[in-house]
């Protein structure tokens, strides 16, 4: 009877930006073989294109706009592994940056679920990369932050500290930084950047319709209004974004 069945395993699946081509071969070989997978919208048409209608779940948003509740995840993960399944939870990107990764491994651990994370290639770094934006450069900065644009920077309680991140001098990367771009940038230049700082934006990254917007800190927002750019959008700032001037002709096969 059911008792007697197996548990399965869940595999933690990074999807990479968007590019089939950019899947890992363990997690292109896992799409094929689970038995489910628990997916949202962000890795994006192709490769949900990939997994045939019935073997495939969205948590994501749901109609309505409304999330998935996280609990209604977890709970689907820890079920599907008792009925004896493999299940793959995939997510845009590597699954353990701003992916909630790391709530996940916990909740199958507690639950003894066998579990392995397979990373992917995180839209921080590849988003800025296929723009010709690399997020370090020798000449230009040694450091970049990855940081969430999601908060309220005028809220006492954000976790992310603005003046620390303008004093680094490095880059930074924001995800999930469409909506609050007006705050974030003031929040910079209040921080003493300069408002010359080059800005882009990297919307759909690899994506068919990837698109790319440039600005600086001054101007950034009304680019984003003028070209309409939408989540979801990688926002880098600092120096470096300056060189995909340099190569985009050549990127772009121009
Ligand atoms: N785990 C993901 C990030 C999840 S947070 C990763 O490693 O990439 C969601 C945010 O990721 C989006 O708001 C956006 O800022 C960014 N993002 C993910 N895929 C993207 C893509 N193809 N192009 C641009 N931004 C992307």
């Amino acid at each position: 009877m059911t008792d007697q069945t197996a548990v399965g395993k869940v595999y933690l699946v990074g999807s990479g930006p968007g590019d089939p081509d950019l899947l890992t071969v363990k997690a292109r070989r896992l799409l094929d073989e689970a038995d489910v997978v628990l997916h949202d919208k962000l890795p994006g048409p192709e490769i949900l294109d990939l997994i045939p209608e019935d073997r495939r779940e969205d948590v994501g948003k749901r109609a309505g706009g409304e999330w998935t509740p996280q609990e209604y995840t977890n709970a689907r993960l820890v079920e599907l592994a008792q009925e004896g399944k493999e299940v793959v939870r995939l997510k845009g990107g590597d699954p353990t940056v701003f992916g909630r990764g790391g709530e996940e491994m916990v909740t199958l651990a507690e639950n003894e679920i066998p579990f392995e994370v397979v990373p992917g290639i995180t839209s921080a770094i590849a988003g800025p990369a296929v723009a010709g934006i690399p997020v370090t450069h020798r000449d230009h900065v040694s450091s970049v932050s990855f940081v969430t644009g999601h908060e309220d920077p005028t809220k006492d309680e954000s976790a992310v500290d603005w003046d620390a991140l303008a004093a680094t001098g490095g880059t930074i990367v924001v995800l999930m930084g469409v909506g609050k771009l007006p705050d974030y940038t003031a929040a910079l230049r209040e921080a003493g950047m300069d408002p010359e700082t080059p800005v882009a934006l990297v919307e759909r990254a690899t994506w068919p319709d990837q698109r790319v917007a440039t600005g600086t800190l001054e101007t950034i927002v009304d680019v984003r209004d003028e070209e309409g750019i939408e989540p979801p959008a990688i926002t880098v700032i600092g120096a470096v974004a300056d060189q995909r001037e340099r190569v985009v002709e050549f990127l772009e096969g121009a």
